[in-house]
């Protein structure tokens, strides 16, 4: 028996497809390399975890595991739609915030649709796009790794079907202020769906200059769809939940075909509902997300790294050196990093803040494996050399 006939006739946007690095298990690193603790680093994660009152709210769910879940996420919908100050209708949910984006992918997508995003950027904003047969043009960051607006603007066309832009951005974390939004937005065309993933948002939401996402694509006429998440600030992403805010429900009554009808199981919506409503374990979460990025960032700057400027919980930074190599190394001291593997960025590594000791462990870390000293690190132009889009 063969299944080669089937194989061959899978559609070659399938077969091309880039498999997703999801990172390694604190398991898979104690086991393999025979560490006793292991620093999870490398996901973003939130390291105080979720609130109290969520672990509450799923022990009292048991009678109700048989039953399926509310596919309108009812109570959660009215629930957020009051604290955001839109209309219900205007809200979907998704199983993570990352079936967002597949769903509306598949939905507005067709088969050499041009798709543009950033490069680096989170592997499903082209994952997805490729997956519907959409041909992804990228956008590097600036040398200093901030978001290089007018490359962006220079990309887009009336030919452009969606872009794709998380703000903050991950893996960086820098973020566009106010005035480069609003000049990217008013450079697009109605043609053009804006998927503006604010995966970090609570990090950066207290920053002066921070765009709120809903309020500046509220203001727009263009067709757009803010993607939020419950798995960052929140701390449930075992539970996989986050949510979009469209411009109007007319988009979402096709993304609602498109989407599994159960796509949010019982225990993530009511441990939703309970977490929105622990207002102090989020300030909690996000201020020591925020203090020990800063303490981590000045301590690398410090040792003459090249660090990118973050809102978000986690640190980019040029190690200097193959990043990879040096993430293996890292490993055998029980500390999981990201480190970036799309070309022009393959110095660059992704640190997620944890807790106070983690954070601290791979500082230690990291100057016991790095393979030659900070003063000697050059500036890395690779990415100032990648082709125009
Ligand atoms: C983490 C992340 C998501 C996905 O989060 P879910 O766990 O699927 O809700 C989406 N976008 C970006 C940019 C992320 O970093």
């Amino acid at each position: 028996m063969s299944t080669a006939p089937l194989l061959e006739r899978v559609r070659p946007a399938v077969r091309d497809l880039p498999a997703y690095n999801a990172g390694l298990s604190a398991e898979y690193v104690r086991r393999t390399y025979g560490v006793a603790h292991v620093a999870k680093l490398g996901s973003n994660e939130n390291p105080l975890g979720a609130s109290p009152a969520v672990a509450t709210a799923l022990g009292q769910i048991g009678a109700e595991l048989a039953q399926y879940p509310d596919p309108a996420c009812g109570a959660l919908s009215e629930r957020l739609a009051a604290e955001l100050g839109i209309h219900p209708a205007r809200l979907i949910f998704g199983n993570g915030s990352e079936d967002l984006i597949a769903i509306a992918a598949h939905t507005f997508l067709a088969p050499g649709d041009e798709v543009v995003t950033m490069t680096p950027a989170f592997g499903l904003h082209t994952i997805y796009p490729a997956a519907a047969g959409a041909r992804v043009v990228t956008v590097p960051l600036r040398p200093d790794f901030t978001i290089d607006v007018e490359r962006l603007i220079a990309a887009v066309s009336p030919d452009t079907r969606m872009l794709i832009l998380s703000n903050p951005s991950n893996p960086v974390g820098s973020a566009l202020c106010r005035q480069d939004m609003q000049r990217l937005l008013a450079a697009l065309s109605p043609a053009t769906l804006v998927l503006w993933d604010e995966a970090y948002y609570e990090y950066a939401a207290t920053d002066a200059d921070y765009p709120d996402g809903l309020q500046l694509l509220g203001a727009t006429s263009l067709p757009w769809l803010l993607l939020r998440t419950f798995s960052k600030a929140y701390g449930l992403a075992g539970l996989r939940i986050g949510y979009g805010v469209a411009a109007d429900s007319a988009m979402l009554e096709l993304m609602h075909r498109m989407r599994t009808p159960f796509n949010v199981n019982r225990l993530a919506q009511s441990a939703a509902l309970a977490a929105l409503d622990d207002r102090a374990h989020l300030r909690a979460s996000v201020r020591h997300a925020t203090d020990e990025r800063e303490r981590i960032g000045e301590a690398l700057r410090e040792r003459g790294y090249r660090v990118a400027p973050s809102r978000a919980n986690f640190v980019f930074f040029d190690t200097g050196e193959h990043a990879l190599s040096l993430a293996r190394r890292l490993l055998e001291r029980g500390v999981i990093v990201k480190p970036w593997l799309e070309p022009g960025y393959q110095r660059c590594m992704r640190v997620s803040v944890g807790s106070r000791a983690d954070n601290d462990l791979f500082l230690a870390a990291l100057h016991a494996c790095a393979s030659i000293g900070p003063a000697q690190h050059p500036i890395d132009r690779s990415c100032e050399s990648l082709s125009k889009p």
